[in-house]
């Protein structure tokens, strides 16, 4: 239940509006409301209605009717996603998926080639007592592509079937702490999936000048954008000012933060127009 403060001022003034997906996160979550112990900073987010007190939320900024969440000094206030931050998660998780679906498809790939290993005695087997008699038949089963790239396949030796496995299980797991540290939204996460992915980069680009279809085109545009994004909205390496300009901007985004600022320029203005107080 959300109210609006009756003074005049706008109360969204200072922080960046709210959008959809603020609103969004706080239909799904709640609001994050917090008074914090500074009487000050406490005042500017906080009012009295005819239904009793309002808290400010810093997600969406509207004010919302009962006790505030969580209590204690500004400068312990958690740190909530919005705006860029939070759209920037979006993004992260969104490719956090795409990382568990690779993983996904690369386990499945590794089963595939282990059961094939493990059954290729019994194929070879069927494969040496019906292809004469399809032969005999007049059936051209020897010119049918898929029976070509089978005998192909049987031809491949056991220890190379296991280091095929061995190295898709690798990649798999590569894409699943991707996935993971992509979701937790951790600096680590960034790294690693950045270093990960370009990594593979000049793999993806050989398996183009093979021939180029959907699938890898896809995964390669994917990929390359992915690097991109996060080199530069997430400023790793110290580009763009690095961690420090990073830390800078989300803390900027902070409606504790543009209250607190505010604050602190209300008081500036203050002490100009009354320098003996
Ligand atoms: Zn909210």
């Amino acid at each position: 239940m959300t109210t609006t403060l009756p003074s005049g001022s706008d109360p969204r003034q200072g922080a960046a509006p709210a959008s959809r997906w603020e609103l969004r996160a706080c239909g799904r979550k709640g609001h994050a409301t917090y008074a914090p112990d500074e009487p000050d900073l406490a005042e500017r987010l906080s009012g009295r209605t005819g239904s009793g007190e309002v808290w400010r939320c810093l997600r969406c900024g509207d004010f919302v009717l009962g006790p505030a969440k969580a209590s204690g000094p500004a400068e312990e206030a958690p740190l909530v996603l919005r705006g860029k931050a939070l759209r920037s998660a979006i993004v992260l998780r969104v490719l956090a998926v795409e990382r568990v679906l690779r993983a996904l498809l690369l386990a499945l790939a590794v089963y595939g080639v282990l059961r094939f290993r493990a059954s290729r005695a019994s194929i070879q087997e069927a494969l040496a007592r019906d292809l004469p008699a399809f032969r005999a038949s007049g059936i051209r089963v020897d010119q049918l592509a898929l029976v070509r790239d089978l005998q192909h396949a049987l031809a491949t030796q056991p220890s190379r079937l296991t280091l095929i496995a061995v190295l898709l299980a690798g990649y798999a797991a590569i894409e699943a702490v991707e996935a993971l540290g992509l979701w937790l939204l951790s600096r680590w996460g960034e790294y690693f999936a950045v270093v990960a992915t370009a990594i593979f980069l000049p793999l993806e680009v050989r398996e183009l000048t093979k021939g180029v279809t959907v699938t890898r085109a896809g995964a390669f545009v994917i990929n390359v954008l992915a690097v991109l994004y996060l080199l530069f909205a997430k400023r790793l390496f110290g580009l763009r000012g690095g961690r420090a300009a990073y830390d800078a901007e989300r803390r900027g985004e902070q409606l504790l933060e543009v209250e607190r600022s505010a604050l602190g320029s209300a008081m500036d203005a203050d002490r100009k127009h009354h320098p003996h107080g």
